[in-house]
């Protein structure tokens, strides 16, 4: 039984009014005063948000990673957060509406802002925060500069926005149990970036594998071209019923990795061939590089700072 709350006799009606009103009102903004993320259930127990492809905005507030989540019989496991505390608030509202249990692991495929700046959101819920062995480190060197530039690009929507650290990692592989089901992680050597981690759902054979697929929005290299190549040829042979993209939706797998392979190989010819002719960095980065494939999206963000990244990992070894 709960006991009706009691005023003082000399308090005023009107004060006790509005003092229920501003109760009513606490507990209804804690129920719900976030609208959740669109989600999308390709199998039992799986369900994923397509972020836009786009770079992250004050309008989109940093909505534009695929995320998502695995219901298992005793708990949940959230893959990547989204790029703001509130992206990380939409997509754990969206998933409290498909499940009661308990969030028990956050996964994240690696250190980019758009896929670990929701952490803060499952701080209450006291998971596990889980991650690549590098994860820690890229986030220590690297986060301080992408929190200021969050703040500065995206005003009050990066509020709440905080740096998460893992509290498990992976070197090699993972498995997670979350009840009648297993998640089996894999930690891969530097590729996309130096931490990244696919995420592989036993029972659905879904696979999961952050910015190491690109789908629509043009790959983007911060890590190493050789080791990006050598990642996608040893995916190919991993078995799986469907594959979800960092970014974009990805087709039939493996046949998903073919245009991010053919993107990655003609950019390393074009600028292993630049580098045998003598060419410097700015005349490469000029016109003598193959446009993109035009159905990449953001090629005019990304593709000259592949071309650098590309240049710079080359220079030594050609
Ligand atoms: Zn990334």
């Amino acid at each position: 039984m709960i006991a009706a709350p009691r005023f003082p006799a000399e308090v005023r009606w009107p004060v006790v009014l509005l003092a229920i009103a501003w109760l009513a009102r606490a507990a209804a903004a804690a129920a719900s005063d976030v609208a959740g993320l669109a989600l999308e259930n390709p199998a039992p127990g799986v369900y994923v948000h397509y972020g836009e492809v786009a770079e992250m905005s004050r309008a989109n507030a940093g909505d534009v990673a695929n995320l998502g989540f695995v219901v298992g019989a005793r708990c949940v496991a959230v893959i990547d957060t989204g790029g703001t505390y509130a992206v990380g608030r939409r997509l754990r509202e969206a998933l409290r509406k498909v499940t009661t249990l308990p969030v028990c692991y956050v996964v994240n495929t690696h250190a980019h802002p758009d896929h670990v700046f929701g952490n803060a959101a499952f701080a209450a819920d006291h998971a596990e925060f889980v991650g690549h062995a590098r994860l820690a480190d890229a986030l220590q060197r690297r986060g301080p500069n992408y929190l200021n530039a969050l703040h500065r690009d995206l005003g009050d929507a990066s509020d709440g926005t905080l740096l998460v650290l893992p509290t498990r990692t992976v070197s090699d592989t993972l498995d997670l149990d979350l009840g009648d089901r297993v998640l089996t992680l894999r930690a891969w050597p530097t590729a996309h970036t130096d931490c990244d981690l696919t995420v592989l759902d036993r029972a659905s054979g879904t696979l999961w594998l952050g910015d190491l697929l690109f789908a629509d929005h043009i790959p983007v290299l911060d890590g190493n071209l050789r080791g990006f190549l050598d990642a996608i040829e040893a995916l190919r042979t991993q078995p799986a019923a469907r594959a979800i993209a960092g970014h974009g939706r990805a087709g039939a797998w493996p046949q998903a990795l073919d245009s991010e392979e053919r993107y990655l190989r003609t950019l390393q010819a074009d600028v292993r061939a630049a580098i045998r002719a003598g060419q410097s960095l700015s005349q490469t980065l000029g016109a003598t590089t193959t446009p993109p494939d035009p159905g990449w999206r953001l090629v005019d963000a990304f593709h000259r700072r592949n071309v650098s990244a590309a240049y710079a990992e080359l220079e030594w070894s050609e």
